[in-house]
This record gives C-alpha cells, sequence and structure tokens, in this order.
C-alpha cells in the first residue's frame, strides 16, 4: 500500500486535521490551496460521498455532472460575472473567449433545467452533483479545509410555488442531518447570512470544534442559534444614561494614542464610553460607521443596511482627506458632506469620548445632536456575550464551528436572471421557485478528524473510516503469527470488511505508532504471547478497550463489533 506516513507534521499545518492528515499519509500540497489525495484520504472522500449520494437518493435528488469550465456569457446573464470579486477564476481560451472555472453552479443548473422544464407536471425537481470547485480563496489554509480546489457536493431545488420550495427546503434539511450525524459528528444548526449566493434565508451546518473559523451563537434558553455574522442584536438601549446632564464639549490632548484601548487608558474611562469612528467605501463613495468602543463592527449587517455590494475600509489616503487627520483620529463633529450611519447603542450614550479629526487630539463629553447628526442608526454591530437572545431574551452562549454545509432557499433570483419558466395548471407562465444546497466533502472529512483525534493520531469514525480492521502481526518471520494474520485477513476479506494487513518487517512500535496515526477504528494484534495461550488482541482505538478472542471466533465476532459500532454511532 502506498501510505507514506511522517513523523513530524510540516511547519505550515497550524491546527490538528491538517497535521494529521499530512502525517497519515492522507494527503499532499501541490500549491497553495490545492492538494492531491493519496489511497488513505481518497477512501474516506469516497466513505463520505457514499453516505451524501445514499441520503440524497433517498430524499428523491437525482445525480447529474455539471461541466467545471463555463462561458461567461451565462455569467454575465446572473450578473455575477462582475460582482463575484477574485474568488472567481477568469480565463481565456484560445480563440480569446472568456471562461471561469464555476465556484458554484446555480447558472449552469438553471440553464440546463430552463431549457427541458416546460409543465408544472416535472416538478418538483432535485438535481445534485458531487464535484470539483475552484475558488481562489484569499487565504487557503487547514489544508482541504480551506482549500482553493475542493469537491463539493451541490443540489439545487425547482418548484412551482414557495409552499413546494420550502418542502423541498425541508427535506435536504433533513438529509443534511442524517448525512452528517452518519459521518459521526457532533454539530449544531444555525441561521445563517445568505452572502454573494442571494436567497431570503438559509441555515448553516456547523461541526462544534476550537479550531472553527466561524462564531456561531445560541441561545441558553430557547432553540435560537445562529452565525455570530447574522445574530440580530436586539437589546434596548441603555436608558439609564439618558438622565444624566449634558457636559460642556471638550477638546483632549492625547499625543500618539489612537487605539480605543490606549484612548480609554490614557483618559482613565471605560471602552464603552468611547465611540469608534470608521471610515468606509462603498457603493456611493465613503460612509462613516460609529460604534461603541468595547463593540465591533459587523460588516454583513453594514453592507445590507447601506444596500452596498462594496464595503472596505478606507485606505489612509481617503481617511486624511475625509477627516483631515491621519488614521486613529477619525470622529463625527465636524464631518460634513459624508453620510453617518451609527449602531443602535450609540442612541444611550451620554458625555462620550471620540477622535476630533485632528492628529494627537480627542473630544470628551460629546453628545448625539448637540454635537453632531446621524443620518440613521441601525444594528450594525456583532452580537456580544452581555447582549440578550433575539427570540427569548435568553442568556447567548457562544461557540466556534466549521461550517460543513449550507442550505439555501434562493427563491426566484436566477430563475428570473436566466428567465426560467413552466407553465402552470392554467396554462400560465410563472418563474421556477430554486433552493440550493452544498456540502465541502473534503472539509467535512477534515472536521471528523477535528472532532476525533487524540495525541496519537486520528480516530475515525467507523461509518468513514478508510479501513474498519488493521492487522497488526508482531513478527511477520514468525510461521505461526504470519499465517494466524493471513488467515484472518482472508476470512474478513470474504464477509466483506475492509481489513488493512501490516505485513511490513519493521518493529512493533512503528507498527503500533502507524496503527494509531491512521485511526482504523479496530485492531487485530497478533503476537507470540497471546498466541501461545490461544487467542488475538482485538481492540477498539476509540475506547482503548481490548478483547482475548479465539482466531477461529475472530472473523465473527470483528463482524459483530463493527455492527454494534455503526449502530452506536448513527443511533
Ligand atoms: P465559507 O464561509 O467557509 O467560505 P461559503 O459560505 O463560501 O463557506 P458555500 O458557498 O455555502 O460556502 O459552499 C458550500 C460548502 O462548501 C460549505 O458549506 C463548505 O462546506 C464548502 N466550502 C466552501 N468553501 C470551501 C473551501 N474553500 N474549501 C473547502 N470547502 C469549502
Ligand atoms: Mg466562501
Amino acid at each position: 500500500m502506498f501510505l507514506p506516513t511522517l513523523r513530524e507534521a510540516p511547519a505550515e499545518a497550524e491546527v490538528p486535521s491538517h497535521k494529521l492528515m499530512l502525517r497519515a499519509g492522507m494527503i499532499r500540497k501541490l500549491a497553495s490551496g490545492i492538494y492531491s489525495y493519496l489511497p488513505l484520504g481518497l477512501r474516506v472522500i469516497r466513505k463520505v460521498e457514499r453516505i451524501i449520494r445514499e441520503e440524497m437518493d433517498r430524499a428523491g435528488a437525482q445525480e447529474v455532472l455539471l461541466p467545471a469550465i463555463q462561458p461567461r456569457e451565462l455569467w454575465d446573464k446572473s450578473g455575477r460575472w462582475n460582482v463575484y470579486g477574485k474568488e472567481l477564476l477568469r480565463f481565456k481560451d484560445r480563440h480569446d473567449h472568456h471562461y471561469c472555472i464555476a465556484p458554484t453552479h446555480e447558472e449552469v443548473i438553471t440553464d440546463v433545467v430552463r431549457r427541458e422544464v416546460r409543465s408544472y407536471r416535472q416538478l418538483p425537481l432535485i438535481l445534485y452533483q458531487i464535484q470539483t470547485k475552484f475558488r481562489d480563496e484569499i487565504r487557503p489554509r487547514f489544508g482541504i479545509m480551506r482549500g482553493r480546489e475542493f469537491g463539493m457536493k451541490d443540489a439545487y431545488s425547482f418548484d412551482a410555488d414557495d409552499e413546494g420550495a420550502e418542502k423541498s427546503y425541508q427535506r435536504m434539511y433533513e438529509a443534511y442531518c442524517r448525512i452528517f450525524k452518519r459521518c459521526g459528528l457532533k454539530f449544531k444548526v444555525v441561521e445563517a447570512e445568505t452572502g454573494p449566493i442571494g436567497g431570503s434565508f438559509s441555515h448553516e451546518f456547523m461541526v462544534l470544534a476550537d479550531t472553527g473559523e466561524d462564531a456561531i451563537v445560541s441561545c441558553s434558553e430557547c432553540h435560537y442559534a445562529a452565525n455570530a455574522e447574522k445574530a440580530e442584536v436586539t437589546s434596548p438601549d441603555p436608558a439609564s444614561s439618558l438622565s444624566t446632564p449634558l457636559k460642556p464639549l471638550e477638546k483632549v490632548y492625547t499625543p500618539e494614542i489612537k487605539a480605543v484601548s490606549e484612548v480609554s487608558e490614557f483618559l482613565g474611562v471605560f471602552p464603552q464610553e468611547l465611540v469608534k469612528t470608521l471610515i468606509f467605501q462603498t457603493d456611493d463613495g465613503v460612509v462613516a460607521a460609529l460604534v461603541r468602543g468595547d463593540h465591533e463592527i459587523n460588516h454583513v449587517k453594514l453592507r445590507n443596511f447601506l444596500g452596498s455590494h462594496v464595503l472596505e475600509l478606507a485606505d489612509e489616503q481617503t481617511i486624511v482627506g475625509v477627516t483631515g487627520a491621519p488614521v486613529g483620529f477619525a470622529g463625527a463633529i465636524g464631518l460634513h458632506n459624508i453620510r453617518i450611519i451609527a449602531d443602535n447603542a450609540i442612541r444611550g450614550m451620554r458625555n462620550f469620548v471620540m477622535g476630533a479629526n485632528e492628529k494627537d487630539f480627542h473630544y470628551i463629553n460629546v453628545n448625539l445632536d448637540r454635537d453632531f447628526k446621524v443620518d440613521s442608526f441601525g444594528d450594525v454591530r456583532m452580537i456580544t456575550s452581555q447582549d440578550r437572545c433575539p427570540k427569548c431574551g435568553g442568556l447567548i452562549q457562544f461557540f466556534r464551528g466549521i461550517e460543513v454545509g449550507h442550505v439555501f432557499k434562493l427563491g426566484t433570483k436566477y430563475s428570473e436572471a436566466l428567465n426560467a419558466t413552466y407553465l402552470d395548471k392554467e396554462g400560465k407562465e410563472r418563474l421556477l421557485v430554486m433552493g440550493c444546497y452544498g456540502i465541502g466533502v473534503g472539509r467535512t472529512v477534515a472536521a471528523a478528524i477535528e472532532q476525533n483525534h487524540d495525541s496519537d493520531g486520528i480516530i475515525f469514525p467507523i461509518t468513514i473510516a478508510p479501513f474498519q480492521v488493521i492487522i497488526l502481526p508482531l513478527d511477520m518471520s514468525d510461521r505461526m503469527i504470519a499465517e494466524t494474520a493471513e488467515s484472518l485477513y482472508k476470512s474478513l476479506i470474504s464477509k466483506e470488511i475492509e481489513v488493512l494487513l501490516d505485513d511490513r518487517q519493521e518493529w512493533a512500535g512503528i507498527k503500533f505508532k502507524d496503527g494509531d496515526l491512521i485511526g482504523i477504528p479496530i485492531r487485530v494484534t497478533i503476537g507470540r504471547k497471546t498466541l501461545d495461550k490461544g487467542s488475538l488482541e482485538v481492540t477498539l482505538r476509540s475506547k482503548r478497550a481490548t478483547h482475548l478472542v479465539k482466531p477461529h471466533e475472530a472473523p465473527s465476532f470483528i463482524e459483530e463489533l463493527i455492527k454494534k459500532e455503526i449502530y452506536d454511532q448513527t443511533e
């Protein structure tokens, strides 16, 4: 077997799953975010794909395979050629025609369906594929968890109306729950933002892991759970301070004091008594956004609030141009001719601190309306642990998660753009109502490892393990050991059990180490000492529990053990 294990992980690998996948010889890097899958890694990928296929088929979806390379014209029709940004890899062919490598397939599937589906009788329809995507991610990292080339299962539903679309959504949602459960993952389903794919609502399937890139919140009292990016802030304004008398505005000298922490320390005030002024570039020019010193601006919320495609922090030159001061001293007083947006929490503040738009100066005792005007207030910040559940007012808890799947209700965004219609019962032409549903195949494998490992290596859930059993003969030059191993190997294969036989002439210690590293759930150790007493050792990698079993009873013992492990994991 081609199974090049490593004792140490390359320095660039930061998270356990990336380290272990390299060390276990599952993957190798070719270029940034681009990986080869070696036999062990590919077997795991295929296991996850098989579970996905079974559950998609069970839910009534049908498998297709769409082209990875797609002409620009189609992406012009949806308008995404121009708005997708740099993640979309574009190139030209020999005739100078523009193409892209698909990061997702809404355009192509809508084009296929609009040409073939004419009548309500052909609906509903759910199509899916498992295929390679390319996204030129700004920061590929964590191995295949955030790659540039990666495998995705994407499904698309087409319905006659909203009600039908919601049923399809529910079907996919339930299929996803079964898929991730069968993969042995502990996950949370959260409300999510729709991002560049668009659509009206969506849920993300998050695998809980400390190394996850996403912050998620959930309510300790009700079922509310959301991506922190999406979580609404409905906490009331701190109305108590509204009765505080206004003090006179004063400009104070704050040499080289810029960051919130520096300003609050220098002036002896709490960060929540400060207001940060951030200058953004948007579709319609420059905007100032105000948030309380201890709060973080939420870019997604602010972008939605402004209805702008572009939202980037302004560069230094723009900030100097707008505020007349170097970065770090921006404030709202005297900022003319630009729109000022403020987070709701600012409404209740009195006598606060703010940049003076002048190098080395801040204002203290700033007050709304008296000292400057806000154009509009909104919920434009990140939720915090001091905020309350937007549904029931309960306490909010924070978790880290890895997004392995995403379901969107798209509505008619793409059917409208590509004119995908059907004829209803009355013969009237109507737009197809769509949904789209993605699972990152490689990311699911990485997430499973992130959740299931110890200091010795991977502990694969049995349903996605590359092999179910590894036979470890401690000394292949001992005829009795070798024969017992070969014979067990053959009987397991005849029972269609996936088994790996480590017949290398290596030290026992090395075999144990490699066996633990690659995470095969069941290990059979065959050594002189136990064999003389008429038994083999069968050990569960997850529990480190060992059973002594007679060689001729081993095949059926192992078969039962596998059944039990699968049952325990999925029930
Ligand atoms: P992210 O926020 O992590 O970038 P996304 O919202 O862009 O994800 P979708 O467009 O919803 O992702 O894609 C569907 C699924 O594809 C995701 O749930 C994830 O599992 C997977 N995926 C997305 N980007 C990557 C990537 N760069 N590498 C590996 N898997 C990915
Ligand atoms: Mg993305």
